[in-house]
């Protein structure tokens, strides 16, 4: 938006940032919310280069077919993606965002062989902690790890809370076809259960097992693949009976849950006599172990299903930047119609609280 278009025709100025110090001062009279959006990516150039190269290899693989329009360093996504300076809190200015939860964008290090992606992460965490220094009031992290070095993988999560200060994890569904269920991953998920901080479990295409039926009709990503892929594992996490091994790890899901919500009365019912392994019902561990986010789902209706079904505690707001825009997701929180206290916790109560920000 031009400088001239963010006014008004009375003169009000609309959408422009205010200063920090006002947004205070705004607060306190009870009108603007603290907002902080919880899955907006970023990329390291090292890691986009690498990608590049993978997709102009002959690899079939579905996140290459979308990862070919980021990795030209021409595109404006990829600008985007790289920015962690002024364009991109020009844009949370203008949208009235205190802050960003900023993550390794998708398929983060999980393409990768143990040792580069060992490397990549480490370099990305490390660049996440310097700008997040940079920017302390309005940049917080989730770290990037290399799940197929499961020992590697929890130096780095120890790294990256103790000494780099970010705020959580990350973790793209499956590596390499394979799914953190899986005893194999169990020190990550009791690493971030002793951290006392989430793995935000974001979505990818579906897995090589399963990639081709989602090919057709451009379902390999988020027109019903990553839900069908995140939600899957999700899934499998919670029948597979980690959470009875580890009772506090939190894993948040964005877009709403991947639609788990929706099915869990039905998953609960059909429980009974599956065989799974887990001690709790679907929807017991659903409210106990998980946090969804708003990500890329700006629908009253979901959101209002969720809060009954969930409670509002179990909800963050997110925007999913810079692949959706962050306008109308603010819009819709804006004008979506709960509880101001609802909303509060919404927008930043729980991230606080989830990602030990200060409030
Ligand atoms: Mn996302």
């Amino acid at each position: 938006m031009g400088a001239l278009a963010a006014f008004s025709r009375t003169g009000v100025i609309k959408g422009l940032a205010l200063s920090t110090a006002a947004q205070a001062q705004t607060r306190k009279k009870g009108g603007a919310y603290r907002r902080i959006a919880t899955e907006e990516a970023f990329a390291i150039p090292e890691m986009m280069e690498i990608l590049g190269g993978y997709c102009n290899s002959n690899w079939d693989n579905p996140d290459l077919d979308l990862m070919r329009r980021f990795t030209d360093p021409e595109a404006k996504t990829y600008k985007e993606l790289i920015d962690l300076g002024d364009e991109r809190i020009r844009n949370m200015d203008e949208n009235g965002l205190d802050m960003q939860v900023l993550s390794l964008t998708a398929p983060g290090v999980q393409m990768f062989d143990a040792d580069t992606a060992n490397a990549i992460a480490t370099l990305s965490n490390d660049r996440l902690g310097e700008a997040i220094k940079r920017h302390p009031t309005r940049f917080a992290g989730l770290a990037a790890f290399g799940p197929l070095d499961p020992k590697g993988a929890v130096k780095e999560m120890e790294r990256a809370i103790n000494k780099l200060k970010l705020n959580g994890f990350i973790i793209n569904s499956h590596t390499h076809n394979e799914y953190l269920d899986d005893p194999k991953f169990w020190p990550i998920l009791e690493a971030a259960e002793a951290l006392d901080r989430p793995i935000y479990l974001h979505p990818r295409s579906p897995s090589e097992l399963m990639s081709k039926l989602y090919a057709d009709y451009g379902m390999s990503h988020a027109l019903w693949g990553f839900q069908a892929e995140a939600g899957l594992h999700a899934m499998r996490l919670m029948l597979s009976g980690v959470f009875d091994r580890f009772p506090n790890l939190k894993i948040v899901l964005g877009h709403m849950g991947e639609s788990i919500p929706y099915n869990i009365w039905r998953s609960d019912y059909m429980y009974e006599g599956s065989g799974a392994p887990a001690k709790m019902k679907p929807s017991e561990v659903f409210k106990r172990n998980f946090v969804i986010t708003t990500s890329g789902v700006n629908h009253a209706p979901v959101l209002k299903y969720c809060i009954e079904v969930l409670g509002a505690d179990n909800i963050m707001f997110a925007i999913d930047y810079p692949y959706q825009s962050s306008k109308p997701a603010v819009d819709f929180m804006n004008e979506v119609g709960i509880s101001r206290e609802d909303k509060e916790k919404i927008y930043h109560r729980n991230a606080e609280r989830l990602f030990h920000m200060s409030a």
